[in-house]
């Protein structure tokens, strides 16, 4: 077994007197000891001063410096060296009073030749090591005073002090302070999908990732659940802002994984600031964060807020009313469009019914609906207006249902007179539909999608921007759709004499800027 190492700073100026100590610790094979002396006061404090010796032994009677004043020197210093004073016979008050002083022990000449040497130095050792495991333990039981036990981050208590603590430093140097106050979003969610132990593995990883985004002067701590706070010394807003942001977005594009279990989980951020208006204490900083922080999760979670932008709860409970109305209204919209969808479908199914061998017309429909729809979509057209033209499209025809059928059968070129019958098909259809009061913005589309560009068309010879715009579009899907048809009179071109065909009628018959954007559709539709 190798033995315990003691390295000794003898201070006596009498070299007798070293010479019995070494002697008597001689003795002692089990231990090593190794002795330096130092022959004055000065001397003494010069050597201790490295702080490597283990234990001193300090003679009473020192040149240049008493052995108690010495001891006052070392405890004052707190170099931790256990120091065992040596005094004359009869002089044990002395001793005392060294030990009073902050000496370990005193032992007198006639003893430092005993046992009682080796004694004094193993029980001083031993009381060394007992108070640095009680210095370790106090640090670590502070250290977990202040921390929180699942992220090891600091928890609500430390937080609140460290808060009041900057928050006095920033107004007595001028300094800006923020804070960010951060939320994990859907969080109980994550719990009740994964469990509890993922739950707890997404805080810890969580904090983890704060640690790692700020600035060693920062306090990243656990304010509580889900929740965490950043304080930022020495910080703007803006500053708080980005970093805000910063996080936000690695939380947003991180996978949290653990075994088989993988999953996003967003964060919502609220800022405050020594610069807003209404800081005057630490709480208030606490108080705006947390409603920035409600801001965000209000404008729909992933989000950072600054406490200069949240609105007045007026204000937010006024919008949550239009919020909640206009999402009524949305939520009636879609069902208005399913009603309109059916009726459509119904009304074509009822015009198969009425006439056999109309399934070219519902076809022809479709299509056209199909090709207005791409030409609304590359003319911006917004996603109602889109709808309005497809819906107006797939009844455009439905009026010829009044149209005697043979002439609509008819192979041959029509008369004059049959041709203006079947000018009618427009008006007819506006009759038809405008009883079901569901179709108002359809209607001019359905009427005027005869109408030519130059004025020359009908049923009222508009002309140009009058024509209604739904009705252009449906003019060109139309005829294109009618070129491209195997038709009762004509016979199906191809796409290319189509488009050359509309080309050639852009600004007489076609909206010409309408027809640049239809054949740049439908060129991509067929290189697609
Ligand atoms: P929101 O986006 O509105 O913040 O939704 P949320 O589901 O996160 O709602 P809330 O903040 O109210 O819920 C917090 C949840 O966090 C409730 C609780 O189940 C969970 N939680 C709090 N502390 C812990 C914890 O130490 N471990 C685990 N696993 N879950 C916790
Ligand atoms: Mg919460
Ligand atoms: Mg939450």
């Amino acid at each position: 077994m190798s033995k315990e190492k003691i390295s000794i700073l003898v201070a006596d100026n009498s070299l007798p007197g070293i010479e019995i100590i070494r002697s008597t610790l001689g003795n002692y094979d089990d231990m090593n000891y190794t002795i330096d002396t130092a022959s004055s006061g000065k001397d003494a404090l010069d050597k201790a001063a490295g702080n490597t010796f283990d234990l001193l032994l300090v003679n009473q009677d020192l040149p240049g410096a008493k052995g108690i004043k010495m001891i006052q020197e070392i405890t004052k210093r707190k170099w931790g060296v256990p120091v065992i004073m040596i005094v004359a016979e009869g002089e044990e008050k002395i001793g005392v009073r060294a030990m009073d002083k902050g000496a370990y022990d005193y032992l007198t000449k006639e003893e430092v030749k005993t046992v009682a040497l080796n004694r004094a130095i193993r029980r001083a050792m031993q009381r060394k090591k007992l108070e640095s495991d009680i210095r370790e333990s106090v640090k670590k039981l502070a250290k977990l005073a202040i921390r929180d036990g699942l992220t090891g981050l600091y928890n609500h208590r430390h937080f609140r002090e460290v808060l009041k603590s900057e928050y006095k430093k920033a107004k007595r140097h001028l300094q800006p302070l923020s804070c960010i106050m951060i939320d994990l979003d859907y969080f109980k969610a994550v719990n009740d999908s994964y469990g509890h132990q993922f739950g707890d593995f997404v805080l810890t990883r969580s904090a983890r990732i704060l640690k790692r985004l700020v600035r060693d002067t920062d306090f990243v701590s656990r304010y509580g659940g889900e929740e965490f706070f950043i304080i930022l010394p020495n910080t703007e807003l803006q500053g708080a802002f980005i970093l805000g942001e910063r996080i936000r977005n690695v939380f947003e594009n991180n996978d949290f994984t653990k075994e088989d279990i993988s999953d996003r989980i967003t964060v919502s951020a609220g800022i405050s600031s020594t610069s807003d208006d209404n800081v005057v204490s630490d709480e208030d900083l606490i108080t705006n964060a947390d409603k920035a922080l409600y801001c965000a999760k209000w404008r729909g979670r992933n989000n950072v807020c600054c406490f200069e932008e949240v609105e007045s709860e007026e204000t937010i409970s006024l919008r949550e009313e239009v919020k909640k109305i206009e999402d009524f209204h949305s939520r009636l919209e879609r069902i208005n469009e399913n009603i309109k969808e059916t009726c459509i479908e119904s009304a074509l199914n009822i015009l198969l019914e009425i006439e056999s061998g109309w399934d070219y017309i519902n076809e022809h429909s479709v299509r056209v609906s199909r090709y207005a729809e791409k030409l609304t979509r590359e003319l911006l057209l917004s996603k109602e207006e889109v709808n309005v033209v497809k819906r107006a499209a797939m009844l455009h025809d439905i009026g010829m249902v009044g149209i005697n059928s043979d002439i609509l059968r008819k192979k041959t070129g029509l008369t004059d007179k049959e041709y203006n019958l079947i000018k009618r098909h427009s008006g007819i259809g506006v009759k038809i539909i405008e009883r079901t009061k569901l179709f108002q913005k359809e209607l001019p589309i359905i009427l005027h999608h005869h109408e030519r560009f130059d004025g020359n068309g009908y049923p009222h010879k508009l002309k140009g921007d009058i024509i209604p715009y739904g009705a252009r579009i449906l003019a060109i899907a139309e005829a294109y759709d009618v070129m491209m048809s195997n038709t009762t009179y004509r016979n199906a071109g191809s796409a290319e004499d189509a488009l050359a065909e509309i080309k050639g009628g852009a600004g007489s018959q076609f909206d010409p800027h309408m027809v640049n954007a239809f054949i740049k559709v439908i060129r991509n539709g067929v290189k697609a």
